[in-house]
């Protein structure tokens, strides 16, 4: 890519910055509330109890947990990830992907 197409990509972005953060929020809290919906209304495959709000923060902890032990081993590789764990059953432990395209959960391969 030349100069100045570099230079006119990057006016670009400063001019529809005050368009694209604005979206990117708005987008992710629409994310947040598909995911909390499906897991209040998803049941656990395993125990039958609903996955709730909390099973969503035990997996946040998991996952952090594990990209900081990823990071700890790798130092200085630049991690290519994607995120396969949503929930985790607060009552029996199963762990589940969140499947946006169909708003509910799946079970993560062990
Ligand atoms: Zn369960």
């Amino acid at each position: 890519m030349n100069k100045i197409s570099t230079t006119l990509l990057a006016i670009g972005f400063v001019i529809f910055l005050p368009l694209i953060v604005p979206a990117a929020l708005v987008w992710h809290g629409v994310y947040l509330r598909r995911l909390r919906v499906a897991a209040d209304q998803f049941k656990c495959v395993g125990c039958g109890h609903p996955l709730e709000r909390k099973s969503i923060h035990l997996a946040d902890e998991e996952w952090a947990r594990r990209m900081q032990e990823f990071m700890n081993r790798y130092s200085g590789v630049k991690p290519r990830v994607v995120r396969n764990l949503h929930a985790i059953c607060s009552r029996c432990g199963r762990q589940y992907q969140f499947v946006e395209k169909i708003r509910a959960f799946v079970e993560t391969p062990a």
